[in-house]
């Protein structure tokens, strides 16, 4: 790539950033400089690096998307990530929400059930030095048990429910956003554990595609690109 176009990649992020997140209540500084920072070209289809950086979620094949930025920015917002977080995203797709919250400074491990976008999530991410990374290909719609607890957990597919397994991976404090509603249109949701006691925040409506799986819609195969 020339230098001209790394710069102009650059401004794109830049202007993202300031016409798209700051505007619409993105005010955690660290999730804006994120924003900016994680080369969001470098997570689409060739086809449509030209628009990686506009205001809408992008088909990234497989009948899957990349996010809107502003989705990605809230929920990482609302998870209040610090440095040093164990964090779990499921429904990984392209990687993109995935590298925001390793460029934040957390140990971040993802489930994608999709193995050819697990695989390339994975390769992409190891290619762009996102160490902290750790991609794994399956059915996530009922957490990883394995690596619990964990300080967040990001759901990146619209569920009918809150799967309830969701809540108990989470460590004391910990908090959970999940786009719960139908297959059209869901609130995102944020779930903060306290101790037994769970409190609930409804944030923006959205559209995500269907979360699969056990804990999702039952021989769900995709409406949406
Ligand atoms: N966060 C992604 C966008 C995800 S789109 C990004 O930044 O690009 C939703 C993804 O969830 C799709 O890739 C889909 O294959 C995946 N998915 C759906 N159900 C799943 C499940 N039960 N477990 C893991 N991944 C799932």
């Amino acid at each position: 790539m020339s230098m001209d176009t790394a710069n102009s990649f650059d401004n794109r992020a830049r202007d993202m950033v300031e016409t798209q997140l700051r505007p619409r209540g993105i005010r955690d500084e660290r999730v804006l400089e994120a924003m900016r920072l994680v080369p969001r070209h470098e997570f689409v289809p060739v086809g449509l690096v030209d628009a990686a950086y506009e205001d809408r979620p992008l088909s990234i094949g497989e009948r899957e998307t990349i996010s809107q930025p502003y989705i990605v920015a809230a929920m990482t917002q609302a998870a209040r990530v610090t440095p040093a977080d164990k964090v779990l995203e499921i429904g990984g797709g392209s990687g993109y929400q995935a590298a925001i919250l390793a460029q934040m400074g957390a140990l971040v491990y993802v489930v994608e059930i999709n193995p050819r976008l697990a695989d390339e999530a994975r390769a992409r991410l190891a290619r762009l030095g996102f160490e902290t990374v750790t991609v794994f290909t399956g059915d996530g719609s009922e957490g990883l048990p394995d690596h619990a607890p964990y300080d967040v957990i990001i759901v990146s597919a619209a569920a009918p429910k809150v799967p309830p397994v969701l809540l108990e991976q989470l460590a004391e404090g910990g908090r959970l956003v999940i786009p719960v509603g139908n297959l059209y249109q869901q609130d995102l949701l944020l779930l903060w554990r306290h101790g037994e006691e769970t409190t609930t925040r409804r944030l923006d409506p959205c559209q995500f595609v269907p979360l699969r799986g056990r804990g999702g819609w039952p021989g769900e195969r995709g409406v949406r690109g």
